[in-house]
């Protein structure tokens, strides 16, 4: 008989917003199991070997945000679990980002105020344009930034300011730059800097995009050696250390409310447990109660999100550092001569992988001990891989490989001749490792008039969603987001772990 298993919590899902809720809830003395499907934790926040271990590579970290001393919400949500150890291991970044448009490489420096310094300096018609965008970042993108801390009694809102994030929240981050500058290669070249956010400029809305801006240029960005792997594995190694315990490979199929507590079915055990943290997908927690059990209101809300993008990865060795390839900075992002502004038909007809922004990553240059790794990331949605047969797909996943390295060789041809290994992940491998609905990597798109905050209230007590499906995807959001959480629901007891 399967065996079954009593805790005051149990939370689906070890990825960054899961680890960081059980963490936050063992610390304040609850019970907590963790459920995890695949047989490692970190969810995007994993990394994988080839080649007898000689490559590693990271399938997520580019930047961290939010470990400035003092100032970062991450830096304050590890500080008070106690893992001044862990915030010691993060290194920071000199550069934010090398921009490539149209043949000049624009080098945005990770300083604040230098970054400001080389926009006014490549767009010196722009200055006025440039002045309000710092002065939006610091006021609505500080704003949206401190949520997470508002919900905590530890920020005041500023209601002066409500009545324009509201109208900014209206807007895309394109319309909103399209009003602040007169040309259109600053929008271009700033438009480039959503894909860290998964997101392109004419969708995403402008108030949540100040938000992370805000993160990404004032939070300091920062990576930490190992792959991104390394930190969830501490996150794990910390949570076990004080009581929590982990089911690996072990996917939760199935959620009946028993009046006192919830009962979850999973692939091993059946848990009883007072409260779930559902980390995976809003839809997925619809299907485990089953569709009848949820209200009507929450599912219309759940439908009324669009499933975000995912991402087509090509992870490649070169034969000798990529440095002497040309590839000297820690990563550039190549924009397309006409910018990412693409129509449904450049979506229908594939146009758009040579317009939206395509990310080249050294990851070499962060951590030599990886090997010789570089990667490429564009966007990529699961519209485009799910309803392929498996002919069609690897027939796909060639072309699109292929369609990407041509683009990197354009900037760096150097590359060429040069790339001793490739191989490419799409939505589906998203979805295969993660489970994430449609293979999002980045959650819901977050478009004008969406408010994410609508799934806080999930129309069944003893169950909460923590997860970037709610806060926004990043590092830093579902770190955060789990914390908060791991107080808000534990009466905010710890406040410095001691
Ligand atoms: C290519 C790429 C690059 C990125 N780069 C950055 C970056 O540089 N900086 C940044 O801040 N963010 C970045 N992100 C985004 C960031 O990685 C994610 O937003 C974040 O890791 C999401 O964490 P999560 O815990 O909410 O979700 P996930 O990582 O998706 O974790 C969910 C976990 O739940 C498990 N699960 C799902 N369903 C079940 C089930 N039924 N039963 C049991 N377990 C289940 C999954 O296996 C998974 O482990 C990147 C993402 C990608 C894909």
């Amino acid at each position: 008989m399967i065996e079954t298993l009593h805790s005051d919590e149990l939370v689906i899902g070890a990825g960054l917003s899961g680890l960081m809720y059980g963490l936050t809830a063992v610390t304040e003395g609850r019970s907590v199991i963790i459920s995890e499907a695949h047989h490692k934790v970190g969810g995007y926040v994993t990394s994988f070997y080839r080649n007898k271990r000689k490559f590693h590579f990271d399938c997520s970290q580019h930047k961290v945000t939010g470990l400035n001393k003092d100032s970062g919400n991450l830096w304050n949500a590890l500080d008070r679990l106690g893992l001044q150890s862990l915030i010691d291991e993060f290194h920071f970044y000199e550069e934010l980002t090398t921009i490539v448009f149209r043949g000049k490489f624009i080098a945005l420096p990770s300083d604040p105020e230098k970054i400001k310094e080389t926009l006014l300096f490549n767009f010196p018609d722009e200055a006025q344009g440039i002045e309000k965008l710092f002065e939006d970042i610091l006021s609505h993108g500080y704003q949206h930034y401190m949520f997470a801390r508002m919900m905590l009694d530890e920020y005041k809102l500023n209601k002066d300011l409500l009545r324009e994030s509201r109208f900014l929240s209206k807007l895309t981050t394109r319309e909103y730059y399209n009003k602040l500058f007169k040309g259109e290669e600053i929008v271009e070249v700033l438009s480039a800097v959503a894909i860290y956010l998964g997101a392109v400029s004419h969708e995403v809305n402008a108030f949540y995009f100040l938000h992370f801006l805000y993160a990404a240029f004032y939070g300091g960005q920062s990576y930490i050696k190992g792959t991104g792997q390394h930190l969830s594995d501490v996150l794990l190694k910390e949570f076990l250390n004080r009581g929590g315990q982990i089911l690996k490979k072990n996917p939760v199929y199935e959620i009946e409310d028993e009046g006192d507590f919830m009962q979850v079915r999973t692939k091993k055990k059946l848990i009883k447990a007072q409260r779930i943290i559902a980390t995976c997908s809003p839809n997925d927690v619809v299907k485990m109660l089953g569709k009848e059990n949820v209200e009507d209101s929450f599912l219309k809300t759940v439908d009324s999100y669009k499933i975000g993008w995912g991402h087509f990865g090509v992870y490649a060795v070169t034969s000798v550092p990529p440095e002497e390839l040309g590839i000297t900075c820690s990563e550039f992002l190549l924009v397309s001569d006409t910018g990412d502004h693409f129509s449904e038909d450049d979506f229908f007809t594939d146009a758009y992988y040579d317009m939206l922004t395509l990310s080249v990553t050294n990851y070499h240059k962060i951590d030599a001990s990886g090997g010789y790794i570089i990667q490429f990331v564009v966007l990529d949605h699961g519209d485009k891989w799910f309803p392929l047969s498996e002919k069609e797909y690897i027939e796909r996943k060639e072309k699109v490989q292929e369609q990407i390295i041509k683009r990197v060789y354009q900037t760096f041809p150097k590359l060429e001749g040069n790339l001793i290994y490739v191989e490419s992940s799409t939505p589906k491998t998203n979805y295969k490792y993660t489970l994430s609905t449609q293979g999002s990597a980045f959650a819901y798109k977050v478009l004008p008039k969406t408010h994410l905050g609508l799934l806080n209230n999930f129309p069944n007590q003893k169950i909460k969603l923590v997860s970037s499906w709610v806060s926004g995807p990043g590092y830093e959001s579902a770190m955060c987001f789990g914390f908060t959480q791991g107080l808000l629901l534990n009466n905010k007891k710890v406040l410095v772990h001691g």
